[in-house]
């Protein structure tokens, strides 16, 4: 027989899910390391969902919720990890391209699973689940599983509808990146007729910032470099600096797009102290040119995401992870223009 298409493929893992659901009572949800809207947003979704069809259901993740979610109805389910495992029958991995990125301890509460489900939407994800529903060409985890959910005919409450919206919303900048489509779209009028308040959401999402994030914004914009002839643009966060404005991980959430939307600027880099001894660094990527796959980048340092936004942790000191990413993107877009 010949291999199914990748359609039939994608519907026989959603039904596949659909029995694993139905079959057993208990679940814990997880999503990645220092979550942003479209990781929160998909474990509110799904562990509403599930909630409401009567499930026993866990929202843990290994750093927590971070503030600036905390508006969204169901948010309070979310906790960091308990010491002990958590006894469940299933575990779903949400928005999670490798089994580390879940954090440790995250990974030891999920240590007494018997299936776990890997639902995301990283083309670097290493299908490390038993079930992996993976879709590279969703914009967004949260977009697969309004689909999931309304495939398997699950409920989905208001809790779940407004955190799809945040989901998808943060993961294609307010519905603009390339990957967003018209199905993405569809889907968000789907979510207003379904009663959300689409002017209050975006209001909590994009004009409730601490003034906190606008001294990093400063503290970041006297650190800006440009380089490559225009085309790269960086800036840094040192441990000093968060210390000093006190700042929490989310605070810098989307403040690469500042950088990126310079004209000519192709690639934009934030590079940050990470705080804890081990002195690693974070680094995220944005690319506006297909030509310029920073996914591939971050990959060579052990990172990984998408074409077009990517991040690494990897070993510092800052100044040595900066010279040789820095390299390899200056090599990239070399190529990338000479081809
Ligand atoms: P960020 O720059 O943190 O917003 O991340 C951009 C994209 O890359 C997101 O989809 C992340 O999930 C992914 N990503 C960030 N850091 C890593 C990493 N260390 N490993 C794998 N994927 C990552
Ligand atoms: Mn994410
Ligand atoms: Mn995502």
């Amino acid at each position: 027989m010949s291999d199914p298409t990748p359609a039939a493929e994608h519907s026989a893992t959603i039904r596949r899910i659909g029995d694993i659901i139905q079959s057993h009572q208990s679940f814990l949800l997880l999503s990645h390391v220092r979550p942003d809207g479209d990781a929160i947003g998909s474990q509110i979704a799904l562990g509403c969902s599930l909630i409401a069809i009567g499930k026993t259901v866990h929202l843990v993740n290994e750093d927590g919720l971070p503030e600036n979610l905390a508006f969204l109805a169901g948010s309070h389910l979310v906790t960091p990890p308990p010491v002990d495992p958590i006894g469940v029958d299933v575990v779903f991995a949400l928005d999670n391209a490798t089994e580390s990125r879940l954090g440790e301890a995250a990974l030891k509460c999920a240590a007494d699973r018997r299936i776990l489900v890997n639902i995301d939407h990283h083309v670097s994800n290493t299908r490390y689940g038993d079930v992996n529903l993976i879709d590279p060409t969703s914009p967004a985890t949260g977009q697969i599983l309004y689909e999931l959910i309304t495939a398997l005919g699950m409920p989905l409450p208001p809790e779940s509808r407004d955190a799809i919206y945040v989901a998808i919303s943060t993961d294609t900048g307010s519905f603009q990146y390339p990957a967003t489509t018209a199905r993405t779209y569809e889907i968000a009028a789907g979510l207003i007729r379904r009663g959300l308040d689409v002017g209050a959401i975006n209001s909590k999402t994009y004009d409730e910032h601490p003034y906190r994030r606008l001294e990093l914004m400063r503290a970041l914009l006297n650190t800006l470099e440009l380089s490559a002839d225009g085309l790269v643009a960086h800036w840094d966060l040192r441990e000093r600096t968060r210390v000093e404005l006190a700042l929490r991980p989310e605070d810098s959430e989307g403040l690469i797009d500042t950088i990126r939307a310079i004209r000519g600027v192709q690639v934009a880099l934030f590079f940050e102290e990470l705080p804890g001894d081990e002195g690693k660094i974070r680094v995220s990527m944005r690319s506006k040119d297909r030509r310029i796959d920073v996914c591939r980048i971050a990959l060579e340092f052990g990172g990984g995401g998408h074409a077009l936004a990517a991040g690494i942790r990897m070993p510092g000191p800052l100044e040595a992870a900066k010279a040789r990413v820095l390299d390899a993107v200056r090599r990239a877009v070399d190529s990338a223009f000479t081809d």
